[in-house]
């Protein structure tokens, strides 16, 4: 597969509004938009941050896997998002062919409209891996 650049960071918080005086006040950055990704019960907030962004992720009900991963884990980076030049399906085809678990069979839909897909932590040394395309 072909990566361009880290698309973005996700990082899970418990609360947005909690949050975003730290990435707005104290690094800097703006954030630009805020969406309800409902089938994933997540909301999402965007800050840019040279090409790559930060994605900020706050879970909408106690069964989304973001409430999951804040009581096991605690807050934190939660899954780095690449962005692929030749397709989410191409990489995933390829990932699964290289013996990649696959969390997602196909590319969905995802906040911002992008096509995303991920690959299991368990095949990636731990770091949860979001492949994603405009
Ligand atoms: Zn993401």
């Amino acid at each position: 597969m072909k990566i361009s650049h880290i698309e973005h960071l996700g990082i899970a918080v418990k609360s947005i509004e909690e949050a975003l005086p730290y990435y707005e006040n104290v690094l800097g950055l703006t954030c630009y938009n805020i969406e309800t990704v409902e089938d994933q019960k997540v909301r999402t907030a965007f800050l840019r941050c040279g090409e790559t962004k930060i994605e900020l992720l706050e879970a909408t009900c106690p069964e989304s896997t973001i409430a999951k991963f804040i009581e096991n884990r605690g807050a934190g980076v939660h899954h780095v998002a690449f962005a692929v030049e030749d397709g989410v399906a191409n990489a995933l085809a390829e990932a699964e062919e290289k013996g990649v678990r696959l969390i997602d069979k196909a590319p969905r839909k995802g906040a911002e409209a992008l096509n995303i897909a991920f690959l299991h932590p368990k095949s990636t040394l731990g770091v949860l891996t979001e492949l994603c395309e405009k």
